[in-house]
């Protein structure tokens, strides 16, 4: 049976939501062209089984290990080198990744190395039409829809992060193990020496609830009251890019169309005017909460709920509120 490959990027040691939404797309695209799941995961050594049972509990079929010792950190040239040749030695018709950073830097090579036609961010599973396929992917910074059309097998496509809910679709594990070796030429660069931000916060492309604010804060000292809101609603913290700019807030918090692009399911804006660039990152979003004193603030046209007020009064009172209403309802 033919299957619908998944790589199922490992991070911390652990698969992330972005990986457990690529499978429910791949599972739902399987169960349409009568597929298997396999979820293909490259790493320097064997993994224990319970790393990999997440996998077949949403939906894979198999788990394939494509083991190296080469392979130990991420090098997008020798991920994607051994992606392909895996690829082209068993035939899969379909192969999809999470649009993370790395899953953006292997699809393009992973394309080319496999002959395969590429999708970019979609968001939504390929649909069959006449010989070929349809699918459909945000462009132009959210202002238009466009859909992709190609009769060109393999596809391999990247998978816009938060357009698929993680769904149980539990399987035996399955595993098996292969060796592949990436090329000296993929190798020319690796890195030497990674330092981690330290943080206890859920990251922001994985977060449901993120509170963001912008310049309307007027100044770094005043950050208390959004990390508290953050605190409550169990949110990550996001910021504008002025913001980050003047470094009132670390870069990896900018979101929009030159930071990070997100699409929780309640994005609070707090002091930030709704400019385009912004829009472009977080307009996705399934809920949107705008909290600015500028009734005319553009970010008004595209909320869901909107609070025209002083951020420094509402906000306090909103966690307040917040608070007491999960202390009432925690038992
Ligand atoms: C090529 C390019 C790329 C860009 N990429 C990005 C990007 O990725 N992300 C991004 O964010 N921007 C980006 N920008 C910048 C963008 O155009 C805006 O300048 C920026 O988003 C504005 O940030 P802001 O909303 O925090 O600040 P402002 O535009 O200054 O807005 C502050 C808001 O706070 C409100 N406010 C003031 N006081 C209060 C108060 N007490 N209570 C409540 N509200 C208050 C004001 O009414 C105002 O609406 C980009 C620009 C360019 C040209």
């Amino acid at each position: 049976m033919s299957a619908i490959g998944i790589w199922a990027e490992i991070s911390d040691g652990r698969f992330k939501k972005p990986v457990l939404e690529a499978l429910t797309a791949g599972r739902a695209l399987a169960d349409k062209e009568g597929l298997a799941v396999w979820a293909v995961v490259v790493t320097n050594e064997p993994l224990p089984e319970a790393t990999l049972q997440p996998l077949a509990e949403y939906g894979a079929d198999k788990v394939v290990l494509i083991t190296h010792a080469d392979l130990k950190e991420f090098i997008p040239n020798a991920y994607a080198r051994v992606l392909s040749q895996y690829l082209r030695e068993v035939g899969l018709p379909f192969f999809f990744l999470p649009q993370t950073y790395n899953g953006r830097a292997v699809g393009p090579m992973l394309s080319i190395w496999a002959d395969a036609a590429f999708l970019s961010g979609i968001n939504a599973i390929p649909e069959k039409e006449g010989a070929g396929y349809k699918a459909r992917r945000i462009a132009y910074s959210n202002k238009a829809i466009e859909w992709i059309y190609t009769e060109h097998k393999p596809i391999v496509a990247t998978l816009r992060l938060n357009s698929f809910i993680p769904a149980k679709a539990s399987r035996p594990l399955q595993v098996e193990t292969k060796t592949i070796a990436p090329l000296a030429d993929d190798l020319r660069a690796r890195p030497v020496k990674v330092e981690k931000v330290a943080t206890d916060r859920v990251p922001l492309t994985e977060a449901e609830i993120v509170v963001s604010a912008g310049r309307g804060l007027k100044g770094p000292e005043n950050w208390g009251m959004v990390e508290e809101l953050a605190k409550v609603l169990g949110a990550a913290t996001a910021c504008s890019k002025p913001v980050a700019d003047v470094g009132w807030r670390p870069h990896h918090e900018h979101v929009g169309q030159t930071g990070i692009q997100i699409s929780p399911n309640l994005y609070i804006a707090i002091g930030i005017s709704g400019a385009i660039q912004h829009l472009a990152g977080v307009a996705s979003s399934k809920n949107i909460v705008v909290i600015n004193n500028d009734p005319e603030a553009p970010f008004f046209k595209v909320a869901d709920y909107g609070i025209v007020g002083d951020a420094f009064e509402v906000v306090p009172r909103l966690t307040e509120a917040i608070r007491r209403y999960k202390e009432q309802h925690s038992h």
